[in-house]
């Protein structure tokens, strides 16, 4: 039977450009790709990027406080949220383009529509087109979620905060993960009086003297933090957002935002109907070579919630298209995957945290915590933690974490380590590089405790 195209791909993000163009620009495959929205997905349109660009706008006032301490006659004048948000529109629309030119470059026919699944071996697109292709590949992300409640349409998510029209003046931030702590940085950093809540502690499963450390620092910045509390109802009034159910004592907030997680985006995809199996939360089931159960249809990304960041979308497109179209099989490794969280200051972290790595077995715990050269001659109080997790039988370091300006630079360099095996004494074999903050990774001799 021949068809249309041999792949189809649903999604213009991370994983959907990244295996449309090597299936077709490597491996010579006839290539189509449909995206609804704007082409580079989340993390170009309202994610990693957008959001990045925010915590440099954010710490520009701290930047200048620091250029005063250090000598210079440095002052700082308000903030335009009107021309930031205009120029980072265009910003966003140059990338926009370099992705879509990626696409066309690589011999990728793109359709501006939505595609849904009409079986295994068929796409429907909006426009009412039906093609055929020999696979398909569902790489359509994820999107906020909101639990439900009375008034949860008066909130925003962190898919409008980008577009906001002006910024409030108070701000409720809902949640205690990535995004929430992000933007409770970058609100307060942009002169919003930030609160922030959530049902637990936050940065809940991180290191918990790490995150002991950041929300210490957040509330520093002047960030109010409250844990345990539950909003049972939102109400629209003259005076602002009012919320009912928590014992906040200020209770009415200009805006709030959700960052309560985000679920796989297959509603409406035609994904059961074509009898691909689907987890309880709407994520495609796949296996280790992102293969659903229908041998056509695979899917690589958020929508399989597996570790839901941008580089393992992007391994996870590059493996599937080197397989199926460039003979050369590959799965993705899923284990000790770094990141880093955008929170001020700044936390990036591999491997397992304290917590986990004493559940496995005996382990020594190495702590360097130490006010920075650069903010201690400021007069700053800000603090950087490092810290190393060491199997006490093996020597092998199973996970480092770091609270430090630009941690997620230094985690980068110190995954390449602990993927390859590193032994706490070849950390400290490797001379330091003085004077900086990351020497303290090499020069840590005792541990601070055993568990
Ligand atoms: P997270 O999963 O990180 O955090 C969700 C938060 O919402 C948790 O604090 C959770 O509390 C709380 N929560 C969940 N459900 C409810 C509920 N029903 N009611 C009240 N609170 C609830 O999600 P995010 O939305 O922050 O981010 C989604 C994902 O995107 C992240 O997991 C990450 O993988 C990715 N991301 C990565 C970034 C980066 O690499 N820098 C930046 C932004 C996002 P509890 O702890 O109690 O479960």
């Amino acid at each position: 039977m021949s068809f249309d195209y041999d792949l189809f791909v649903i999604g213009g993000g991370s994983g959907g450009v990244r295996a449309a163009r090597i299936a077709a620009a490597e491996h010579g495959a006839r290539v189509a790709l449909a995206e609804e929205y704007r082409m580079g997905g989340t993390c170009v349109i309202r994610g990693c990027v957008p959001k990045k660009l925010m915590v440099y706008a954010s710490g520009m006032p701290g930047a200048v406080e620091e250029a005063r301490a250090y000598g210079w006659d440095a002052q700082i004048g308000g903030f335009d949220w009107t021309a930031f948000r205009a120029k980072l529109d265009a910003e966003l629309t140059r990338l926009e383009k370099i992705y879509r030119a990626g696409q066309q470059n690589a011999g990728v026919t793109v359709y501006d529509q939505r595609a849904t699944v009409a079986g295994p071996h068929e796409v429907r697109l909006a426009d009412g087109q039906v093609v055929t292709t020999k696979h398909i590949l569902v790489a359509t992300g994820g999107r906020p979620f909101v639990p439900d409640f009375p008034g949860r349409e008066h909130v925003l998510t962190s898919n409008e905060i980008f577009q906001l029209p002006e910024l409030p003046k108070r701000l409720l931030i809902v949640g205690g993960g990535y995004i929430a702590c992000e933007f409770a940085g970058i609100m307060a950093g942009l002169g919003v009086q930030v609160t922030q809540i959530n049902r637990s502690a936050l940065l809940r499963g991180f290191d918990a003297e790490c995150r002991d450390l950041i929300v210490a620092q957040m509330q520093a910045h002047g960030i109010a933090i409250h844990t345990g509390i539950v909003i049972d109802r939102i109400e629209k009034t003259d005076a602002g957002l009012k919320i009912h159910g928590s014992d906040l004592r200020d209770d009415t907030f200009d805006a709030v935002l959700y960052a309560t997680g985000r679920v796989p985006y297959t509603e409406g995809l035609g994904l059961a109907e074509a009898g691909v199996e689907l987890a309880e939360n709407g994520a495609v089931k796949v296996d280790d070579w992102s293969q659903t159960n229908i041998p056509s249809i695979y899917a690589v990304g958020d929508v399989t919630d597996r570790i839901q960041l941008t580089p393992v979308a992007i391994r996870e497109g590059h493996a599937f298209a080197d397989t199926v179209f460039g003979a050369m099989p590959r799965k993705v490794d899923h284990d000790l995957v770094a990141s880093a969280v955008f929170t001020q200051p700044e936390f990036g972290t591999v491997g397992l945290s304290e917590e986990a790595a004493r559940e496995r077995g005996p382990i020594e715990v190495y702590v360097s915590a130490f006010r920075p050269m650069r903010s201690s001659f400021a007069g700053a109080d800000d603090r950087v933690l490092m810290k190393l997790v060491v199997c006490k039988e093996t020597q092998r370091v199973l996970g480092c974490h770091i609270v430090a300006p630009d941690a997620g630079e230094m985690i980068q360099m110190v995954a390449i380590a602990i993927k390859m095996g590193a032994t706490k004494a070849q950390f400290d074999a490797t001379c330091a590089v003085h004077p900086t903050m990351a020497e303290e990774l090499v020069t840590m001799r005792k541990p601070v405790r055993h568990a």
